[in-house]
């Protein structure tokens, strides 16, 4: 887990505030890397079917469909793996936390883990269109474990700083995070390069300079086949 700002600066952020004082703000939260090895590492869920290396898409909730296209498009080709879109998950309602208005992220990747018709395939990536948070940090773009991870796309929005829509921009970021966050899951920590993917992103800022690709370094670390 990485920085935090204080659960009290939420409402101020979820206000728009975040664009003004985005200076002043040490934006240290984003992309969790949480050591869920424990929960994820079971080895029987990667042993038999014929899915073992593919990649499974998860639309949780109601979700642009052409996100989940687009996606699965170009992590296909970063990966260079097959990846399928499967059967939408319900709304996370289990995962929400009325006080904060926000839903829990680590709960939503244990759901994502508990459906045993994903466990042939080697990784499932959850798209999620509510705000996540976990209970240190104010809120997660996404969190991931060793076999599982999950994204949300709620504030790669520009309407949610209240800036005009830009869905270049918007896809360029769920892909961003899409491939940090599967990233993750191969193994990768975060990268000091400030181009690659798996830069740490202090703010939308970091994620919309870095863009989606590894740097030669991280590339090296995925393994297999690429
Ligand atoms: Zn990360
Ligand atoms: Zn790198």
């Amino acid at each position: 887990m990485e920085g935090s700002i204080k659960f009290s600066m939420m409402k101020r952020l979820r206000n728009g505030i975040i664009g003004d004082n985005a200076k002043r703000i040490s934006l240290a939260f984003i992309i969790l890397w949480l050591g869920l090895s424990s929960l994820f590492s079971n080895p029987s869920y990667s042993e038999k079917g014929i899915h073992k290396m593919n990649i499974l898409l998860v639309p949780v909730g109601e979700i642009d469909k052409k996100v989940i296209e687009r996606l699965q498009s170009d992590l296909g080709k970063i990966f260079n793996k097959e990846v399928e879109a499967g059967q939408g998950m319900s709304n996370p309602d289990y995962a929400y936390n009325k006080k904060r208005n926000q839903y829990l992220s680590t709960a939503i990747l244990k759901t994502l883990m508990e459906q045993k018709e994903y466990m042939a395939y080697g990784k499932v990536l959850g798209v999620v269109d509510q705000d996540l948070y976990v209970p240190e940090l104010n809120f997660v773009f996404g969190e991931a474990g060793q076999k599982a991870a999950v994204i949300s796309l709620t504030r790669l929005r520009q309407e949610f700083y209240r800036l005009p829509q830009n869905q270049t921009l918007y896809y360029k970021r769920a892909l961003t995070e899409a491939v940090h966050e599967l990233g993750h899951t191969y193994g990768l920590g975060h990268c000091r390069n400030p181009q690659c993917v798996m830069f740490f992103s202090n703010s939308l800022m970091d994620t919309d300079r870095k863009g989606s690709e590894f740097c030669l370094e991280c590339n090296r670390k995925i393994p297999g086949e690429k």
